[in-house]
């Protein structure tokens, strides 16, 4: 026992008793806490006990030295374990053998190391195989830890590292292998007792061959070498790796369980297997499993053998004609299903469950809960809530707002991308997967696609000009640029697959060609791209398809939209769009660029009529054009009003810089100059004097529709005409207008002055009482945040414009970003890319004051956000505490919004309560 002042730093499982339970993972991990909890439940778990995390803590910030009460406190703990064993660990008469095994507070499998088995020498093997009678099974046990102890202790943990291929284990594999193939069997089951025991000699002399030292016959010193092998598997590369893939920090450590062996290889009557209480991949509810009879640990998993399904249930045309357990061993089976529904119940989720059973007899050796994919969430979150066996609360916690991405996008078949390696890296920007073959420009693109081939864009960045060519393609890839990029927003948009910013790849649009290393793709070639992961494959990858019509996913999301209290809009600039948004549950448009519809199909004329508004010089020939331009814009607002019928639209005037719109051909620069009856030299001139050295900070937004009022009237006009019309037709249309890039609130009060005049005409044309309508502003340029209580006296509504008020509030260009922001992150300057996570401490505060001052003085102001942001969960999760109106996203990122609102509403409740 340990005594009053001595901290505890081992505890005991065994019998009836456990000192941990289930909610002691973080001094147990997972593992240990988990163990300890089916012995309070009376379920058959083999005694031992569990070295804590705070002792691997200790270890390292020690130099790999144990606290000095480690030693008595386990020695008193495997005590008990000899006790309720009733064996004692390396007795040459009655011998116990133990299992060291790993266990983070976070599953992180195959990541650690286990060792079964310890204990054996050649005299506890001798008074086991007397015990037992069953020398084959002695000898198979004794080859297994020599096998294991050697890579995970006597290599691995001494920080060995041999070439692929050559380690240890593999090396003794290669022994096993050849006796096989000199015996002329194929499965391990089939060699004999006698070799066997030839084999242990062939190993141990391996051993010493390859890593200089005899393999350890003291039980005492096998233990503690595992148990430190344990600790030092804490610091493998392959843990730390997986622990900045997932973000588990590295000061929690891992927990060491040792355990009495139990024994799956004594033959016919034993077997070992792994199971869920529901089928992970579909979340389909039945008992679903692999077993192996007369086998151990981690033979199931290892793919050495292929395991058979558990029950007939589960059985496929690939597995039909495999034993089931169920039938095989029929009473340990019913026993154990009996098991697995009482932990369900008992933890109330679904379970990965592992067992061994020795001679008919069934142990349980570890549960936790079972990591599951998108669909299979879903699916099980809202049938335990069905079955009452959840609330409504927990059923939307389950999910992971990106699982549901899973649902949305066709994805890459995992089992296969699991075993492919990774040709580069880029940013994540459009999630799910794709396949193509390389085109290096649009009008490839959508020539190789309209003759039916499924092609990939490849560009170093894409602009307006390739719209054609991102929609006729599968997939966008990009070697520049950030999330926030062209090719990212429009991938985005769409739901399309994208990688943007892969700065490894060597991209030569001119020769059609890309390569990384030394790998040299051309125009033609497969590649594959996880945009979820931004991970690119050199070659054609099988993908599989989500369901679009879920009926578990639209009942799911109902009940999310029964939680939470934020409106969900979309960002979308065509009718098409705006219904997609609308069948994933958008309640309205919180951003319609007016300037879409001088990109991509359609756009010739209205664009030819910007252009020529854009480098007319007298407002008389810009009127001309305007009116020329009007039809368009009109028609373009009335279509998306209509597909948006009864819900709120917010149409932003004119954004981007008018330069961008003025051609570059000269074929087309003399038809401009031609219709505008002047000669190209004037031309130039004119075109010319646009030219910004920073148009983003240039003359732009609101700045146009102060110099040239007539722009604003015409949209303004559009917006009113298009919205009465179809107030005539009987239909009920919601404009909202939205001013962008505002600083100051005289730039709304001359706006405004215009908006009223226009309205009043329009009022008068259709002879109106009233059209429904809200005037306000995008909150994007950090000075509006600060004197937002100005602004919100004349703006009836704010939408935060993140993507700006992030480049202006940082001083980062969005589309220049992707060239440090790797460095930043890696070097732990900022946590994440500021343009993909509101950036809370910062971007956050400009945030919050603008609500607070904005509705001191306008109690009713309607607060939204527009930005890449607003599909974001944590971001999502922040416009909630701020009490916003609404978040608007991508049509895709609708559902995502919908989920991560309500989850807000959910953990932000739970805060408050406390
Ligand atoms: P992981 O965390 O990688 O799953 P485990 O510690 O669970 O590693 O060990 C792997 C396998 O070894 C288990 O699934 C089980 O089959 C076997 N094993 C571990 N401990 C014992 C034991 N005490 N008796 C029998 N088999 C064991
Ligand atoms: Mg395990
Ligand atoms: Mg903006």
């Amino acid at each position: 026992m340990a005594t009053k002042k001595e901290k505890k730093y081992v505890y005991f499982f065994g019998g009836k008793k456990a000192e941990g339970k289930a909610d002691m993972k973080n001094l147990l991990g997972g593992k240990g806490a988990n163990l300890a909890e089916m012995i309070h439940l009376g379920l058959p778990v083999p005694a031992g006990f569990t070295i804590t995390t705070e002792v691997c803590t200790h270890y390292y910030k020690n130099n790999k030295k144990y606290p000095a009460e480690l030693k008595k406190q386990v020695t008193e703990s495997l005590k008990k374990v000899e006790k309720d064993m009733s064996a004692v660990f390396g007795s040459k008469t009655n011998p116990l053998l133990v299992s060291v095994r790993s266990g983070a507070r976070d599953s992180m499998p195959g990541m650690m190391e286990t060792v079964l088995n310890v204990g054996l020498n050649d005299n506890t093997r001798e008074a086991l195989i007397k015990k037992t009678k069953n020398p084959r099974f002695v000898y198979d046990a004794q080859r297994r830890l020599i096998q294991m102890y050697a890579d995970v202790v006597m290599e691995k943990a001494a920080g060995l590292e041999p070439a692929e291929g050559k380690g240890i284990r593999a090396q003794l594999e290669g022994e096993l292998a050849k006796m096989k193939y000199s015996l002329g069997v194929k499965t391990d089951t089939e060699i004999p007792a006698e070799e066997l025991k030839k084999l242990i000699i062939t190993y141990k002399k391996k051993v010493k061959q390859v890593l200089g030292k005899d393999f350890p016959e003291d039980p005492m010193e096998q233990l503690w070498g595992a148990i430190s092998a344990v600790f030092q598997s804490w610091n493998g590369k392959r843990a730390i790796a997986y622990r900045r893939m997932e973000d588990i920090p590295d000061e929690w450590g891992t927990a060491v369980n040792v355990q009495s062996m139990v024994f799956g290889n004594m033959g016919d009557t034993s077997a070992t297997g792994v199971a869920f209480t529901r089928n992970p991949a579909t979340g389909e509810h039945y008992f679903y499993g692999e077993w192996l009879p007369n086998a151990q640990g981690e033979d199931v998993v290892a793919g050495t053998r292929t395991p058979n399904p558990i029950n007939e249930i589960g059985k496929n045309e690939h597995t039909r004609h495999l034993p089931s357990l169920e039938k095989a061993m029929a009473k340990a089976y019913k026993e154990l299903d009996a098991i697995q529904r009482r932990l369900e119940k008992h933890y109330r989720n679904m379970l990965d469950i592992e067992f061994t059973i020795q001679e008919g007899k069934l142990y349980m050796l570890q549960c936790r809960v079972g990591k599951r994919n998108g669909p299979a969430a879903v699916k099980m979150a809202l049938d335990m809530f069905k079955e009452k066996l959840i609330s409504k609360e927990e059923a939307i916690m389950r999910v992971k707002p990106s699982q549901l991405d899973e649902l949305l996008h066709p994805i890459i078949d995992p089992v296969v991308e699991n075993k492919t390696k990774v040709f580069a890296k880029g940013l994540p920007a459009g999630p799910g997967g794709a396949h193509g073959q390389i085109v290096f420009n649009s009008a490839d693109a959508v020539k190789w696609a309209k003759e039916g081939k499924d092609v990939i864009l490849v560009r170093e960045e894409t602009n307006p000009e390739d719209i054609e060519g991102m929609r006729a393609a599968n997939a966008i890839l990009t070697g520049r640029g950030g999330m926030t990029s062209h090719a990212a927003l429009v991938a985005r948009g769409w739901g399309k697959c994208c990688i943007v910013g892969a700065t490894v790849l060597r991209i030569d649009v001119h020769k059609k060609m890309m390569a990384s290393g030394t790998v040299q793709l051309k125009e033609g070639d497969w590649i594959s791209l996880n945009g979820s992961k931004g991970y690119i494959y050199n070659s054609k990858l099988p993908m599989i398809k989500t369901a679009d019509e879920n009926s578990d996913f639209n009942a799911f999301m109902k009940l999310c939209d029964g939680v939470r209290r934020m409106n969900i809009r979309t960002n979308a600039d065509t009718p098409d769009d705006a219904l997609k948004a609308r069948s994933f549950g958008a309640e309205g448009i919180g951003l319609f660029r007016t300037e879409h519809m001088f990109y991509g199909k359609h756009s010739d004329k209205p664009l030819f009529a910007l252009r020529k508004m854009i480098v007319s010089k007298s407002e008389e020939e810009r009127r001309k054009a305007l009116n020329e331009l009007f039809p368009f814009v009109k028609s373009d607002i009335k279509g998306t009003l209509l597909a948006m019928n009864g819900l709120p639209v917010t149409i932003r005037t004119l954004d981007p810089p008018l330069h961008e719109f003025i051609p570059t051909q000269q074929e087309a620069r003399d038809k401009l100059a031609k219709s505008l009856k002047i000669d190209i030299t004037e031309f130039d001139k004119r075109a010319g004097g646009l030219h910004e050295t920073n148009p983003m900070m240039g003359h732009r937004g609101v700045r146009l529709g102060i110099t040239y009022p007539e722009i604003t009237e015409m949209q303004v006009r559009a917006i009113f005409e298009a919205a009465a019309e179809l107030i005539q037709e009987k239909k009920k249309p919601f404009p909202e207008i939205m001013i962008p890039v505002t600083a100051v609130v005289e730039e709304l009060i001359n706006q405004y002055e215009i908006i009223e005049q226009v309205y009043k005409e329009t009022l008068h044309k259709f002879k109106m009482k009233e059209i429904p309508h809200l005037v306000g502003t995008m909150i994007e340029i950090p000075r509006a945040a600060l004197t937002a209580d100005k602004i919100a006296q004349k703006a009836k509504f704010f939408s935060f414009g993140t993507n700006d008020l992030t480049q202006m509030g940082f001083g980062f260009s969005r589309d220049d970003i992707g060239g440090f922001l790797a460095d930043y992150q890696a070097k732990k300057i900022l946590p994440n890319d500021p343009f993909q996570v509101i950036d809370f401490e910062g971007i956050g505060q400009l945030m919050e004051i603008a609500v607070e001052k904005g509705r001191k003085t306008n109690k009713k102001l309607k607060i939204g956000i527009c930005g890449e942001h607003g599909g974001e969960p944590s971001s999502v999760e922040f416009c909630n505490k701020l009490g916003f109106n609404y978040v608007s996203c991508s049509p895709y990122r609708v559902p995502i919004a919908r989920l991560a609102a309500a989850q807000a509403v959910i953990k932000q409740g739970k805060n408050k309560k406390k």
